[in-house]
C-alpha cells in the first residue's frame, strides 16, 4: 500500500504522462511546480512506498552477524537505513542520485547467493572493508531518480532536446550492475565491462532490493516506459548479457547450438533469431526449460540425459552426436556456453566445427579440465569469454531490440519467459523466503515489485 507523507524532502515528478515520455520538462505541465524548484523544498506530498518511517525502508539483505556465511542460505526482509545524499560529507555523491525502485529482476547469481553457492570472497571481503555485516543485495533493476546530486544534470542531462532520455530527477532508469571506476586503463580505453576497481551491485556494494537505491548517476539508462514495459527494463542487465555474446560473434547464416536455456540462454536464442542466425539448437539438462526454448522459436532443442561419466567435467557424447547429426557431420558454426559446469564447457567445444566459434559466459567456481586441449587449436576454434555488457553500447542495442515492438521480442520475454507475470513478479511485502525459492525452483526469472 502507498501512503502519503510531507516529511521527504525530495519529490518525484508526479505527472505520469511526462513521466513515460522520459520526463521532458517541456511536456511535464507539473514541472515547473514539483520538478523543477521544489525538489530540494521540504513539506512536498510524496508517494511513498512500504516503509512508513521516512528514515527508513523495506529491503533483502543477508546479515552475517546473525547468520555466519555457511550454515545459513536466504535473504531476510528488513527495516533498514534509507540512503542519503550528504555531499559535505560524502563528495562522490554530486554525482549520486537515489532512485526508487520499482522492480527488480532476479539473477542466477542471485540464486548463487540465496544458496551461499557463489561469490563467497567477494561478498565478505567486502563487508568487512565496509566494517559492515549487512548487504543489501539484488542488481537488476528499474526506478525514478528522485533525488540527484549537485553535478548530475551537467555531467549527464544530455543537453539535446531531441533527447527525452534524460538522466534527471522524475526519470525513470535502469542501469548497470558494474560500478567501474572510470580511471583504470580498460575504463580509458572504453573497456568498462573489465574495469579493474569495479564493484557490484548487491554482492560488493549495497544492492537494489530495497525501496531506495543510491547509484552513480554515470550508471545509469533512461527508459521510455511507453516503449518498453518497466518490468522487462529491469532485466535489461541480463538481456544485455545475451546481447553482449551475440555481438561478439557474427551469426548471419550461421548454425548456432545454445548450452544452458537459463534465462540469458533464452534471450540468446530470440537474438541469434533476429541477427539472422540460420538455425538454433538449445541444449540443456531440464526439460522445462527446452520446452520454453521451442516455444522463443528455437529450432531443434536436445535434452541432456544422465550418463554414467568417470569424471564430472566429461561432455556428453549423445549430445554431441544428436549434434552432428543436424549439421550434417561438421558441427555448429557458433556453440554459446551458458550454463558453466565443466562438462557444458566440453560439449560446446566439441560440438563447434572446425574454424568455429565458442563463446564462454557461464561461470561455475572451480577447475575445468580440458581433455586433449590441443585438439581446441588444432581445429582453429577461437574462444571468448563474456563477462558484463559494452557500457552503453550494448544497452543501446538491448533497448532497439526490445522497443521494436514488431519483432515480438519484448513479447516472447514477457509472455513466456517471464509467464505473462503470473506468478514471476512478486511484491516485496509479501516476501517469503520458502514460497520464493519454490517459485526460483520452478521459473527461470523472477521479479519483485518493490512498491507493492
Ligand atoms: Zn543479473
Ligand atoms: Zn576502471
Amino acid at each position: 500500500m502507498a501512503s502519503f507523507s510531507t516529511s521527504r524532502r525530495t519529490a518525484g515528478c508526479l505527472n505520469y504522462a511526462a513521466n513515460r515520455r522520459g520526463h521532458d520538462t517541456q511536456h511535464c505541465l507539473l514541472s515547473q511546480f514539483l520538478c523543477g524548484f521544489n525538489y530540494l523544498s521540504p513539506g512536498i506530498l510524496v508517494m511513498e512506498g512500504l516503509s512508513k518511517d521516512t528514515n527508513t525502508m523495506q529491503g533483502l539483505i543477508i546479515d552475517t552477524s546473525t547468520e555466519p556465511w555457511e550454515q545459513s542460505r536466504g535473504f531476510t526482509l528488513a527495516e533498514i537505513e534509507r540512503p542519503t545524499l550528504d555531499e559535505a560529507a560524502n563528495p562522490n555523491d554530486a554525482s549520486s542520485v537515489i532512485v526508487k525502485v520499482k522492480y527488480a529482476g532476479v539473477c542466477g547469481s542471485d540464486r548463487g547467493l540465496w544458496h551461499r553457492a557463489a561469490f563467497k570472497d567477494q561478498f565478505l571481503s567486502a563487508l568487512e572493508r565496509d566494517g559492515k555485516q549487512r548487504r543489501i543485495v539484488g542488481h537488476e533493476f528499474v526506478g525514478e531518480i528522485v533525488e540527484a546530486g549537485s553535478k548530475v544534470e551537467s555531467l549527464y542531462a544530455d543537453p539535446d532536446p531531441q533527447n527525452y532520455a534524460k538522466i534527471q530527477v522524475g526519470s525513470l532508469v535502469s542501469g548497470d550492475s558494474h560500478v567501474t571506476c572510470g580511471k583504470c586503463y580498460q575504463c580509458r580505453i572504453g573497456e568498462a565491462n573489465v574495469c579493474m576497481n569495479e564493484s557490484i551491485l548487491g554482492i560488493t556494494i549495497d544492492g537494489v532490493f530495497a525501496e531506495y537505491v543510491k547509484l552513480p548517476a554515470k550508471n545509469l539508462w533512461a527508459i521510455d516506459e511507453s516503449r518498453i514495459r518497466p518490468e522487462i527494463a529491469s532485466i535489461m542487465d541480463p538481456f544485455g548479457n545475451a546481447v553482449h555474446a551475440l555481438t561478439k560473434v557474427d551469426v548471419r547464416g550461421q548454425r548456432v547450438a545454445v548450452f544452458g536455456a537459463g534465462p540469458i540462454g533464452l534471450f540468446s536464442i530470440l537474438i541469434a533469431q533476429k541477427f539472422g542466425a540460420a538455425k538454433v539448437i538449445a541444449v540443456d539438462i531440464s526439460a522445462a526449460n527446452l520446452e520454453l526454448a521451442k516455444q522463443l522459436g528455437a529450432d531443434e532443442v536436445i535434452q541432456i540425459q544422465p550418463s554414467q561419466k568417470t569424471n564430472q567435467w566429461e561432455g556428453d557424447p549423445a549430445v554431441i552426436e544428436k549434434i552432428m547429426d543436424i549439421t550434417y557431420g561438421k558441427g555448429v558454426d557458433v556453440s554459446l556456453e551458458m550454463a558453466g559446469p565443466a562438462s557444458s564447457i566440453n560439449n560446446a567445444i566439441d560440438a563447434t566445427r572446425r574454424g568455429g566459434h565458442v563463446v564462454l559466459f557461464g561461470v561455475k567456481d572451480g577447475d575445468v579440465t580440458i581433455p586433449h586441449f590441443p585438439r581446441v587449436i588444432v581445429r582453429g576454434l577461437t574462444l571468448h569469454a563474456i563477462i558484463g555488457r559494452q557500457i552503453f553500447e550494448t544497452w543501446q542495442i538491448s533497448q532497439r531490440l526490445l522497443s521494436q515492438k514488431s519483432n515480438g521480442i519484448q513479447d516472447k520475454v514477457w509472455d513466456v519467459i517471464l509467464n505473462g507475470g503470473q506468478d514471476t513478479v512478486l511484491p516485496l511485502s509479501e516476501f517469503d523466503p520458502a514460497a520464493f525459492e519454490q517459485k526460483m525452483n520452478v521459473h527461470p526469472k523472477l521479479v519483485f515489485n518493490m512498491q507493492a
